[in-house]
C-alpha cells in the first residue's frame, strides 16, 4: 500500500480548545511521514509539474542527507526540475533570497530540503513567486517547518514576515533520526521556548492587545511527553524520542499558524538569538545555531520571571519615559549602520511602553499569576544538561559581554512587548542578566 498524506491538525479539535472565541485559520497543510515519503514526493511532483519545472533548494549537507536522493527520484519520474545547491553555512538574508528568486523564474513549485535556512528561503521565494511550497525537513532543529512566518535578515535586521506554510511536508523518519546531535539539541531548546514565550504573549495580551488564546499552547504541547520526560533518549538518538521531538516542533510551528503570529513560540528568549544574529554585522562573530542561542534566552527569561513574580505592585515606580529615552540613546552605539532600522522598531512600541506606568500597577496581581507559572531557570538548565548540552557561553562561542549586552538591549530590536520590556521597566533586568551569566559560565 502506498503511504498517504494526512492533515496536520484537525479543525474540530482546534474549535474545542479555543478560549478566545475568534476564528483560527487551520492551515491547509498535509504531512507524510514514511520511508516511502520521497518516492511519493516524486510522484506528486510528476503530477504537479506538467507545465512548469520545480525548483529544488538544498545545501551541501542536506543534499547528502536527502536532496541527492530526491533529485534522483525526480529524474526517475521524468519530472522537470532545477536544483540550487547552496553552501552549507548559508544564512537566510534578503540578498540570498533575491538571488534564488531570480533563479526561480519560470518555476511552478518550490521544494526546500533542509532545516531553518532552507525552509525560510523556500517559503520566502515561493510566496514572492506566488507558487506552491513543499517542505522536506531533514532535522528536528527548529519549529519553522509548519509556521506561517519566515525569519529573514532584511538590510541586516532580523525580521519575521507572514508567509504561507508549506502545502505538503514529506518526512523520511530515517533522515530525521540520523540528523547530527547538535541539530537535535538546538531543536530541543527551540521547542522549550514556548514555556516562556507563551507567558510573554499572555502578559502582553492582558496589558494591550487582548489577543491571547490557549489553543496554540495546547496544540504546541501536544507531543510534549514524547521529548520532555527522557531528554537523554534524544541524546542517544532513540527513534521514538527523536521523532517525538520532531513532532513537538511541527506542532509548535502549527501553534504559530493558528495564532496568526509567532507570539506563542517567540518572545524575549528569541530576541536574544536575533540580537546575536544581527550583531555579526558589527562584531564579525558568527552566530551559533538558532535553537542553542534561544536556549540561553530561555534561561534569562525564566530568571526575569522569577524576579518579577517576587515584586509587589507597590514596588513599581513610574519610569517608562526615562527608561525608553535612556535605551533609545544607546542604539547608535550598539548598532552603528543598523541603528535607523532598530530605532524604527523600538519607536513602534514607545506608546505601549509609556503606558507601563499605569497599566502595570493596575494589572499587577493578574500578571503575577502569569509570572508564577513559569518554571525556574534550574528546571530548564537541567533539561539542557540531560540532552548533552553544558550550556556554557564559552562552549556556545558567545562572549560574556555580548550576552550581557544582548540581555540588556535585545528588547529594542523588535516592536513586540516581551518579558524583557517588563524587566527593564521594573528595574530587575540587569540583576536577572547577571544571574543568568553566572549560570551560563
Ligand atoms: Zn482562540
Ligand atoms: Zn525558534
Amino acid at each position: 500500500m502506498i503511504a498517504s498524506k494526512h492533515p496536520i491538525v484537525d479543525s474540530k479539535k482546534c474549535e474545542a480548545l479555543c478560549t478566545c472565541g475568534h476564528e483560527h485559520q487551520t492551515p491547509a497543510m498535509e504531512i507524510l511521514s514514511s520511508e516511502e515519503a520521497y518516492a511519493v514526493l516524486a510522484q506528486d511532483c510528476a503530477l504537479a509539474c506538467t507545465e512548469k519545472p520545480a525548483l529544488l533548494i538544498d545545501d551541501e549537507n542536506t543534499h547528502t542527507a536527502a536532496g541527492a536522493r530526491i533529485a534522483e527520484l525526480l529524474e526517475d519520474n521524468s519530472v522537470p526540475f532545477r536544483l540550487v545547491k547552496l553552501p552549507g553555512d548559508s544564512v537566510s538574508t534578503d540578498e540570498l533570497a533575491d538571488r534564488i528568486f531570480n533563479y526561480s523564474s519560470g518555476s511552478g513549485l518550490i521544494i526546500a530540503v533542509g532545516g531553518g535556512t532552507m525552509t525560510d528561503l523556500g517559503k520566502f521565494v515561493a510566496e514572492k513567486r506566488e507558487v506552491p511550497f513543499w517542505s522536506v525537513p531533514t532535522a528536528p532543529s527548529m519549529n519553522g517547518y509548519t509556521s506561517s512566518i519566515v525569519a529573514i535578515k532584511i538590510n541586516g535586521v532580523k525580521k519575521t514576515l507572514p508567509s504561507l506554510p508549506p502545502r505538503y511536508i514529506y518526512v523520511d523518519p530515517k533522515v530525521i533520526r540520523n540528523s547530527p546531535l547538535r541539530l537535535r539539541q538546538a531543536g530541543f531548546c527551540d521547542v522549550l521556548a514556548k514555556s516562556v514565550s507563551d507567558r510573554d504573549w499572555q502578559a502582553e495580551s492582558l496589558l494591550f492587545s487582548g489577543t491571547y488564546c490557549a489553543l496554540p499552547s495546547a496544540i504546541a504541547s501536544e507531543a510534549e511527553s514524547g521529548y520532555i520526560n527522557d531528554p537523554e533518549k534524544i541524546l542517544q538518538g532513540d527513534r521514538q524520542a527523536v521523532m517525538g521531538l520532531f513532532e513537538g516542533l511541527l506542532f509548535s510551528g502549527v501553534a504559530m499558524s493558528l495564532a496568526g503570529s509567532s507570539a506563542p513560540a517567540s518572545g524575549g528568549e528569541h530576541l536574544i538569538s536575533h540580537f546575536l544574529d544581527m550583531r555579526e554585522a558589527i562584531t564579525g562573530i558568527k552566530p551559533n545555531l538558532h535553537g542553542l542561542q534561544v536556549g540561553t534566552g530561555i534561561v534569562l527569561s525564566a530568571a526575569c520571571y522569577r524576579r518579577l513574580a517576587d515584586l509587589e505592585a507597590k514596588d513599581l515606580k513610574p519610569a517608562a519615559a526615562e527608561a525608553f529615552e535612556a535605551d533609545a540613546a544607546r542604539i547608535p552605539y550598539i548598532w552603528e549602520d543598523l541603528a535607523p532600522e532598530v530605532e524604527k522598531q523600538f519607536l513602534n512600541k514607545r506608546d505601549r511602553l509609556l503606558k507601563f506606568d499605569t497599566r502595570l500597577p493596575e494589572n499587577w496581581d493578574e500578571l503575577k499569576n502569569i509570572f508564577a507559572k513559569v518554571r525556574t531557570p534550574d528546571f530548564f538548565l537541567d533539561l539542557f544538561h540531560r540532552v548533552g548540552l553544558d550550556m556554557k557561553l564559552s562552549s556556545l562561542d558567545i562572549p560574556e559581554e555580548e550576552f550581557l549586552l544582548g540581555a540588556m538591549s535585545a528588547r529594542m530590536i523588535r516592536d513586540r512587548i516581551t518579558v524583557l520590556d517588563l524587566s527593564a521597566h521594573t528595574g530587575i533586568l540587569e540583576e536577572a542578566a547577571r544571574e543568568t551569566l553566572e549560570m551560563l559560565s
